[in-house]
C-alpha cells in the first residue's frame, strides 16, 4: 500500500489495535446485510434465508434485522433472490452505523446530501416507516440514475431525489430539515485491500486534500439546511484527519450554535471496534469536543469509517 497511507495508519491506529487493522487488509471480510422492511415481511425473508443450508447467519447483537455471514458464504448471499429483489440489502456495519447515529424518526423531514447509490437513504426510509419526507441529493448523473433505480428496487420509490450539487442545497432550503446526513464523497481509504492492489490506484495525499476542500463546502451547506434543534451526521469512509476531524473543526470554529453530541452505538465493541475522534493532529491540539466523534477501525467485520454527530442550538 502507498507509503503515505502506511504512515497515516501509524499515526491514527494505536499499536494495540494494529494487528487487527493489518489483518483486515489481507483477509476477506464477513458480509453484513439487513432485512429490508420496505419490501417484505422481514420474518418471512429471515425464514427463507435460514432454510438455506449454505448460509450460517450470525445475528448482530443490539440491532433488529441485521446479520452477518462468514467470508466463504458471500457468493451464496449475493446470488440469493432476496438480494436481487431487494428483500435484503448487503451493507457494511460501518455504513449502517451512520444511520444509527442519525436516528431518523417517522414523520420527520430528513435530507441525505450525498446519496448515491442509496444504501443509507433506503435504510433511513425504512426507519421512517413511510411517514415524513426524505430528500436525497446526488450530482453525478450516472450515479443519480443508479440511486433512483436502487430506491425503486428497495421499495423506497417515494423518496424525493434531486440531481444537484449538495453545496447549493443549504442556500436553497435554509433551516428546513430535522436531520441531515452528509456521507461525504471522500478519498475512500476504507476500500483498500491488499487482495486487490488496484484498490488504491487512485489514492494520493493530493486526493485527500481535494476531498477535504469539497467536504468543507458540503458540511457548510448541510449545516445551513438544518433546522435549529436539528441533528447533522457527518461521515466518511476515510481515515485521514483532514477529511474528518479537521473538516468538522472548520465548521465548529464558525458556528457558535454547533454542539458535538456523543454517539452511542447499539452494538458490542468487539463487533464494531471504535476509537474516540482525535484530540491532536501533527502536534496540534484539536477542538476537544471532537473526542465525542467516532472512528470505526477496519476489522474482519467492519470497514474504516468516521462519524460525527452535531446538534444545532434550538
Ligand atoms: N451515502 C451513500 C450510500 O450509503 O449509498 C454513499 C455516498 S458516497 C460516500 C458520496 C457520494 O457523494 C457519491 O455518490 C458522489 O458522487 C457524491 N458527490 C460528489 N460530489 C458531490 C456534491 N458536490 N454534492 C453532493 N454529493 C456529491
Amino acid at each position: 500500500m502507498p507509503e503515505a497511507f502506511l504512515h497515516l495508519l501509524d499515526a491514527v491506529v494505536p499499536a494495540s489495535q494494529r494487528p487487527m487493522v493489518d489483518a483486515s487488509y489481507t483477509r476477506p471480510h464477513w458480509t453484513s446485510f439487513r432485512l429490508n422492511t420496505l419490501k417484505a415481511d422481514p420474518a418471512d425473508t429471515l425464514a427463507e434465508l435460514m432454510a438455506q443450508p449454505a448460509l450460517n447467519l450470525e445475528a448482530l447483537d443490539g440491532v433488529d434485522g441485521v446479520f452477518l455471514v462468514p467470508p466463504a458464504q458471500r457468493e451464496h448471499l449475493t446470488h440469493h433472490p432476496a438480494a436481487g429483489d431487494g428483500r435484503i440489502y448487503i451493507q457494511g456495519l460501518s455504513s449502517m452505523a451512520a444511520v444509527w447515529a442519525l436516528d431518523p424518526q417517522p414523520g420527520e423531514e430528513i435530507l441525505d446530501l450525498a446519496a448515491a447509490p442509496g444504501g443509507k437513504t433506503s435504510y433511513i426510509a425504512a426507519r421512517m416507516q413511510g411517514m415524513g419526507r426524505l430528500a436525497a441529493v446526488e450530482p453525478v448523473k450516472a450515479r443519480f440514475h443508479r440511486l433512483k433505480a436502487n430506491l425503486q428496487r428497495l421499495g423506497a420509490g417515494h423518496v424525493h431525489t434531486y440531481l444537484k450539487d449538495g453545496a447549493v442545497v443549504g442556500k436553497l432550503t435554509p433551516e428546513r430539515f430535522d436531520r441531515v446526513l452528509l456521507d461525504a464523497p471522500c478519498s475512500s481509504e476504507a476500500q483498500f485491500t491488499r487482495l486487490d492492489p488496484t484498490s488504491w490506484a487512485h489514492w494520493s495525499p493530493k486526493k485527500v486534500k481535494e476531498s477535504a476542500r469539497l467536504q468543507a463546502r458540503l458540511i457548510r451547506s448541510a449545516w445551513a439546511a438544518l433546522k435549529p434543534g436539528g441533528r447533522l451526521v457527518y461521515s466518511t469512509c476515510s481515515l485521514s484527519p483532514e477529511e474528518n476531524e479537521l473538516t468538522v473543526q472548520g465548521l465548529l470554529a464558525e458556528q457558535a450554535d454547533a454542539a458535538v453530541e456523543a454517539i452511542t452505538l447499539p452494538t458490542r465493541p468487539d463487533t464494531l471496534p471504535t476509537l474516540a475522534g482525535l484530540s491532536h493532529w501533527q502536534g496540534r491540539a484539536l477542538d476537544p469536543r471532537l473526542a465525542q466523534s467516532l472512528r470505526i477501525l477496519p476489522s474482519d467485520r467492519t470497514d474504516a469509517f468516521y462519524i460525527c454527530c452535531l446538534r444545532k442550538a434550538a
